[in-house]
């Protein structure tokens, strides 16, 4: 079985950024700018931020921190927004996930301009996708497409199995899929006997966020399987995907491990997307 190796891939594509970002900091002036602004205190969240400034520094990519307090009101929120919107020298914004309750994540969606939109997430990026007018994709299914093209594979002509159907992951990975010619089912926790689906499949991705919920028997003989699953350790138990990675050897064709698969692509695609917005908006 291949293994499909995400940090190696994280690596390569890490490095062939490089070169961009210095012949964008020599053209423009200064360094491409991704601004993660954060609110409250939840602790994986601040984990995720400081992993996201990390990544920019080593890649020589600019990053500012905005960290507003868990009261911040909706108001201030947009307004903090439509200034980034604005601001030249500002060339891709996240929000970081999960919001404080009473705020909107449809109306972060709604404002940030898609021209910013580093993590792919706004209406407006996804309506492009959905148009075949790809400008980003959502980080952790664009990872997944890279992963697939270092290793050569192509999905065109391939039944293609997504399990979930979120908007970061199951939806856009469904679309990406599609648009690399495969003949993709999304599946979902509604689905009627998903081993029925998954068994016929040529590549299945799962992003259910249950932990080690397929295994062998769910493959066909052959099948690639891609796992998006991440599940934290503790309580005796180590850091796990959805699928039960130890038993596709000898069977599966190729597999992405849990750690060190789809994981380190995300932030790597999110590098890349912000490079990308800013050399589209500075027209190199
Ligand atoms: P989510 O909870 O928003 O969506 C899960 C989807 O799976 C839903 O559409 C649901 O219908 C479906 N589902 C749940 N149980 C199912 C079942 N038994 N059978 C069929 N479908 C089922 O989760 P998400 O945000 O899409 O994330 C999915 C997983 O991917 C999580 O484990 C998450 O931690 C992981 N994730 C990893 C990365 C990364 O960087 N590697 C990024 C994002 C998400």
């Amino acid at each position: 079985m291949l293994i499909l190796d995400g940090k190696a891939v994280s690596e390569a594509r890490r490095q062939a950024l490089k070169p961009r970002i210095v012949s964008f900091t020599e053209k423009v002036g200064r360094a491409p700018h991704l601004v993660v602004v954060i609110i409250g205190d939840v602790v994986a969240s601040q984990v995720y931020v400081r992993n996201k400034v990390k990544a920019c520094e080593s890649v020589g990519m600019k990053s500012t921190k905005i960290a507003l307090p868990a009261e911040t009101t909706q108001a201030e929120l947009n307004l903090l927004l439509d200034r980034l919107n604005a601001d030249d020298e500002v060339d891709g914004v996240l929000v970081q996930l999960p919001l404080p309750k009473h705020l909107d994540e449809d109306e972060v969606n709604r404002r940030l301009v898609a021209a910013k939109d580093s993590d792919g997430f706004t209406f407006e990026t996804l309506g492009h996708l959905w148009a075949g007018q790809k400008l980003v994709a959502p980080c952790t299914p664009q990872g997944v497409m890279s992963i697939l093209e270092h290793y050569k594979i192509s999905v065109a002509g391939l039944n293609a199995v997504v399990v979930g159907r979120s908007m970061i992951v199951g939806k856009p990975m469904g679309h990406l899929l599609l648009e690399a010619n495969a003949t993709v089912t999304i599946c979902h926790s509604k689905t009627k006997d998903l081993r029925d689906f998954t068994t016929r499949a040529d590549i299945v991705v799962v992003a259910a966020g249950q932990r080690h919920l397929l295994g062998r028997e769910d493959f066909k003989q052959g099948a690639i399987v891609i796992d998006v699953g991440m599940h934290g350790s503790g309580e005796g138990k180590g850091l796990a995907g959805d699928v039960r990675f130890s038993e596709l050897e000898g069977w599966a064709k190729a597999a992405t491990p849990v750690p060190g698969g789809v994981g380190p692509m995300t932030i790597t695609t999110l590098l890349e997307n912000t490079l990308w917005l800013a050399e589209r908006r500075q027209k190199l």
